[in-house]
């Protein structure tokens, strides 16, 4: 439910109060049960994206669903027999007639559309199943999913309507004398009545119309109920017919695709934000709620929520670029990173964030372009990703292989974590990496890591076919030969298979260790579960160095990336050999702390320029 404090519930609470003095309208009749509905009951409910609820008025009383259960079996309808067979039964033409309109088009003898009685029933008549009993459950359960829980019918409401829906009886009978209802009507207006009979509240309704804003997926129960191009559909219809003769004024005040029902609902779909319902049952003379529209309006006026807004910001895309300058998280020796730093500029890592469509795939890519000359490794980082569709999964490819014609790199990384990015994955995967020479790899860090390591080889600063010796390693720096020979008796050689744990986060730091050859990395529990590379170490380079402060435990794991020699000290061992050799300890603390205040100021070099 929503949190105490919120700026959203306190404006829905004034809404409420503001709306509640209009008393216009007149409650339907014609339906006899209907007819006993208050006129004062008035509820407001928001339901967002990912399942946040803010509610205001009378969100727990029950009624029934009417026409809003239209846009829904409409839905039904296409997920289970496809949009051209679907369309043979109803098309997707306004009526600018009222909803039970005893009209078909001429030409085809279909029901104009799926949001208009004649509609529905067509629509109808495609619930699945052998028996009624059958067809019943499989539309219960079919609503239940959108309103994420077990949903059931107002029989009172059910046999009133029965009783007296000639109307529709003579819509239907209509139909089957034009071969568009194929079984018995009376069949099909039971199944018709009772859908229109089902049974919600306002919270229900909200959570159902959140489902087609949140592209078919339940926001609640993360169930995907009905798929993405039917979404589209089902509210491309919605939009154009959903609220009667009024459409047309609609779009142009309200502007979100809604459905309406006599029984005082309105729902109103805002793709990729909210759902919204609203109860009251009084009605214009459409036959739409007159609180519905008015809260509807308000909301799309107070909000800013006119889908023709134009809100959409296709430059946000590149959340932020940066160069080699800022180097990888690898603890290299300050020979390296001196040398490093003079080519920095070949690096480029371009960081994409949010949703990729065609404007802002378009946006990216043109930058990506820009950058991509010759000699160049660009690293893409996606990490913030939120989604790619088809339109942009497709320009990446395009683009990469356009690029690959240039001398030059592409490295995409992180898109594992996203469940989401699968198609892009797969498309990067099967149809550009192996055709391009191009690569993904999980992790940025590792990619700036590569790129530097391919540097130091080409420049033969990296000598990874022999173990580096003690007087060539940092922290031993300014120790004396003979100091460097006792210090070697104290030493261990451990060797350690690829992705063996050298340290375990939480125990004992008694040994501190230096790499001999290959290279370790650190890594840490994100929320106590999720592992994450923080950062490693190169030949040469010290980890688990703070045994030598405090002796406490350790912070992280440490894990070997390949094969990796390294030398082992421990601790107590070292504080021996210097009660004799006072020396080496306090070189080794004087090299330390130099090291750690190195890393410090590369830290803060790396935070100023990632501002
Ligand atoms: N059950 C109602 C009918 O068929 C639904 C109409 C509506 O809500 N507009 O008349």
């Amino acid at each position: 439910m929503a949190s105490a404090v919120s700026p959203i519930s306190d404006y829905l609470a004034t809404l409420y109060k503001t709306l509640h003095n209009n008393t216009q309208g007149e409650i339907a009749t014609y339906i006899p049960e209907l007819g006993l509905a208050d006129p004062s009951s008035f509820g407001i409910c928001i339901a967002t994206v990912d399942g946040q609820v803010y509610t205001a008025g009378d969100v727990d009383i029950r009624f029934t669903i009417q026409s809003m259960s239209k846009p829904f079996i409409y839905g039904y309808a296409l997920q289970q027999h496809g949009q051209e067979k679907v369309q043979k039964k109803v098309g997707v033409e306004p009526t600018g007639e009222s909803f039970n309109s005893i009209v078909l088009d001429e030409l085809t003898n279909r029901p104009f559309n799926p949001m208009v009685n004649a509609g529905a029933i067509a629509v109808t008549e495609l619930v699945e199943g052998d028996t009624p009993e059958r067809r019943l459950t499989e539309m219960v359960d079919w609503f239940s999913r959108f309103a994420g829980r077990e949903l059931d019918i107002d029989e009172s409401v059910f046999r009133s309507e029965q009783a007296t829906g000639h109307r529709n009886r003579a819509i239907a009978y209509m139909m089957l004398n034009t071969g568009m209802l194929e079984r018995d009507p009376e069949d099909v207006l039971d199944l018709y009545f009772r859908q229109c009979s089902l049974s919600v509240d306002c919270k229900d309704m909200a959570v159902m119309a959140a489902t087609l804003a949140a592209q078919g997926v339940n926001p609640l129960t993360r169930e995907r109920v009905l798929a993405v191009d039917n979404v589209r559909d089902v509210l491309t219809v919605m939009s154009t017919c959903g609220m009667y003769d009024y459409a047309g004024q609609w779009a142009y005040d309200v502007g979100f695709p809604a459905k309406s029902g006599v029984s005082g609902g309105v729902i109103a779909v805002i793709p990729g934000q909210l759902g919204v319902a609203v109860y009251s049952p009084p009605l214009d003379r459409v036959g739409n709620s007159v609180r519905g529209v008015e809260a509807c309006k308000k909301l799309s006026h107070d909000f800013s929520l006119h889908l023709f807004d134009g809100r959409t910001d296709v430059h946000s895309v590149i959340r932020r670029e940066y160069t080699g300058a800022v180097p990888s998280k690898r603890v290299r020796s300050a020979a390296e990173r001196e040398f490093l730093a003079k080519f920095g500029e070949r690096l480029n890592v371009i960081e994409v964030q949010g949703a990729l469509f065609f404007g802002s795939a378009e946006n990216f890519l043109r930058r990506l372009t820009e950058i991509a000359q010759d000699g160049k490794t660009i690293v893409v980082d996606m990490k913030r990703v939120a989604y790619a569709d088809r339109t942009a999964i497709e320009l990446i490819c395009q683009t990469a292989r356009a690029l690959s014609g240039r001398n030059c790199e592409l490295i995409f990384t992180e898109l594992s974590e996203n469940p989401e990015l699968e198609r892009l994955r797969r498309a990067l995967d099967e149809r550009v990496c192996p055709e391009t020479g191009f690569s993904r790899l999980d992790d940025t860090d590792i990619a700036i890591e590569q790129f530097e390591d391919a540097i130091l080889e080409e420049a033969e600063m990296r000598r990874n076919d022999r173990i580096i010796p003690l007087d060539e390693i940092d922290i031993f720096n300014g120790l004396s030969s003979d100091d460097l020979r006792t210090l070697s008796a104290a030493v261990t050689t451990f060797q350690f298979d690829a992705g063996q744990k050298i340290i375990n986060e939480g125990d004992d730091a008694r040994i501190f260790f230096v790499v001999g050859r290959g290279s370790v990395s650190i890594w840490v529990n994100v929320d106590g579960r999720r592992p994450r590379r923080i950062g490693s170490v190169g030949q040469g380079g010290p980890f688990g160095e703070m045994a030598l402060l405090d002796g406490g435990k350790r912070s992280a794991d440490v894990i070997a990336d390949v094969p990796v020699i390294c030398y082992g000290f421990s601790v107590d061992g070292i504080r021996e050999i210097s009660v004799d050799s006072p020396t080496i300890m306090t070189t080794i603390l004087g090299n330390l702390v130099r090291i750690m205040s190195d890393r410090l100021r590369l830290a803060n070099d790396e935070i100023r320029a990632l501002q």
